[in-house]
């Protein structure tokens, strides 16, 4: 159960769009074999297949898994005529017990606003389910220094009307750091954006995560900034040895911290 601060590291991925069904519940069913049913201490994790693999790797992680399935979109309403489109209960029925809203990808290319992600966290919460809230900077506001007024104001507009954010996860990302034209971080460089999160938000919401160009050199470093609870990975995350690595890195900077 999430409440107040993450009682865990949380490390997720999504894999957007790649692996077929079978090469996603492949990664499932390692992830199942080398976690068995108690997990990694101190350690949640986290996987988001594409919505053709969802309730297929839900399947493979097994009931009450300490892996939590997810989808990496959802919509709205609850059900309606939004062609192409799966609701969060739809999602919730394939298994998905976490929903990513708001990634940049989505916000450039398919219309996601701060509005539609406000909605979208309202669906997530009525319905049971973890909203992961990706917020981020472009270069050119990270080049102005305006980011942490930027992503708050994203996040202010995600939380807007909600009264329990205990449940939800937001994924500091910014778009200048993310994918394959993306540039690593240092720690100093998130750490005044994490801070503003933290103080504006973090005694509010199950969860502070950074997420962009996270590799298994620099994750102990990203873990260490200070206020962050977790990793949101990408390419880093796609083979289950990357993945596996950075769950052992989490597990041990826990200790390390405590
Ligand atoms: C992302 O796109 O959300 C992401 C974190 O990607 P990567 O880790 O590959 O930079």
């Amino acid at each position: 159960m999430l409440s107040g601060r993450a009682p865990a590291r949380w490390i997720g991925t999504s894999f957007k769009m790649t692996k077929t069904r079978a090469e996603a519940v492949a990664f499932a069913r390692t992830l199942r074999e080398a976690l068995g049913p108690d997990g990694v201490p101190g350690v949640r994790p986290f996987v988001l297949p594409p919505a053709t693999a969802l309730a297929e790797v839900a399947a493979a992680l097994g009931p009450g898994s300490p892996v939590l399935a997810g989808a990496q979109n959802a919509h709205w309403e609850d059900a309606g005529p939004w062609t192409g489109e799966i609701s969060v209960p739809q999602a919730a029925d394939a298994g998905a017990r976490i929903v990513e809203i708001g990634h940049s990808e989505r916000r450039a290319h398919f219309g996601e606003t701060d509005a539609t992600v406000r909605l979208k966290v309202a669906s997530a919460l009525r319905h049971g389910l973890i909203p992961l809230v990706c917020c981020g900077e472009e270069a050119g506001v990270h080049a102005r220094g305006d980011s942490a007024a930027h992503v708050l104001a994203q996040v202010a507009a995600a939380l807007d009307g909600v009264e329990d954010a205990t449940r939800v996860l937001i994924a500091y990302e910014p778009v200048w750091a993310i994918g394959e034209r993306g540039r690593e971080p240092h720690p100093g460089e998130i750490a005044d954006v994490v801070a503003a999160l933290r103080d504006a938000h973090g005694s509010r919401v199950g969860g502070i995560l950074y997420g962009g160009s996270v590799t298994e050199r620099n994750a102990a470093a990203l873990l260490g900034v200070d206020g962050v609870d977790g990793l949101f990975v990408g390419r880093a995350a796609w083979r289950i040895e990357g993945f596996l690595a950075l769950l052992a890195t989490a597990a041990s900077a826990r200790v390390t911290a405590s």
